[in-house]
């Protein structure tokens, strides 16, 4: 097997802050339902369109000092930083050999880095998890693990990331008559179940409920929130799910028996 040499580590880098850059025009217009193709990115503030030059990743943010070049309008810092993290998470996933095997592992976990990057910055902002980025994890997830684990994983982990959340929210509704969990947290939990396989997704339910509900009862506390303001919940099932799927010895220590 071919060791990655480390020469090849720039273009792996490079390549990560190219689709950091693709990504910020995803988390811009996904959810106000735009083209990601088409038109050429322009500011928001004065509609310049930019150059191809002067949307080259982290460096054309830092040679503009982070303006617009003809209203001088600030660019917002999150331009730079998904930039900066999707080059830092290629970096980070970088494979040992330049096999199949591991060529295919690396572009699975990147493209769930990205979707679960642009996931949280949307659903913090919108409060939703669109459709499309879950469909582009859903075939993701489903194409590498019906080729790499057994149908248990999978299909199982699957049905229970779907049907548990789906029955609690459609039981809260019925009782109370809120919604508890949008579509989006369903489907996203689903898919996780795929990734996860039956026992880590039950994992991931308790502990993205019990973040979530931490962080609330602390908003609430410190006044920063009433109770009645709809939370966000994607962002607790992407930090519990990213911890789960890129630092899995973390929680070899919280619970021996997991997988
Ligand atoms: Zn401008």
């Amino acid at each position: 097997m071919t060791k990655t040499p480390l020469e090849l580590y720039p273009i792996f880098i490079i390549f990560g802050a190219l689709v950091g850059s693709f990504l910020n025009v995803v988390i811009y217009r996904v959810p106000r339902n735009l083209s990601v193709v088409t038109p050429r990115s322009s500011c928001v503030f004065c509609g310049y369109k930019i150059k191809w030059y002067e949307n080259i990743p982290i460096l054309s943010y830092i040679l503009l000092r982070g303006k617009c070049k003809k209203c001088h309008s600030p660019i917002p810092i999150r331009y730079l930083l998904v930039e900066i993290l999707c080059a830092f998470f290629a970096y980070f996933l970088i494979p040992s050999f330049l096999d199949f095997e591991s060529i295919y592992l690396f572009i699975f976990l990147f493209t769930i880095a990205s979707c679960f990057l642009a996931h949280f910055l949307i659903d913090m902002e919108h409060q939703i998890l669109p459709d499309k980025i879950n469909l582009v994890l859903f075939v993701v997830s489903l194409t590498y693990m019906v080729t790499k684990t057994t149908f248990t994983h999978w299909l199982i982990g699957g049905l229970v990331g779907f049907i548990i959340p789906y029955i609690v929210t459609w039981s809260f509704y019925k009782l109370r008559g809120v919604i508890g969990l949008g579509g989006g947290d369903i489907k996203l939990f689903g898919i996780l179940g795929i990734v996860l396989g039956p026992v880590a997704i039950v994992q991931n339910l308790f502990m993205s409920c019990l973040l979530g509900s931490i962080v609330g009862i602390v908003l609430i506390l410190t006044k920063r929130m009433s109770r009645s303001t709809a939370l966000a919940f994607g962002p607790y099932i992407i930090i519990i799910a990213s911890l789960q799927i890129f630092f899995p010895s973390l929680f070899r220590i919280i619970n021996p028996f997991s997988i």
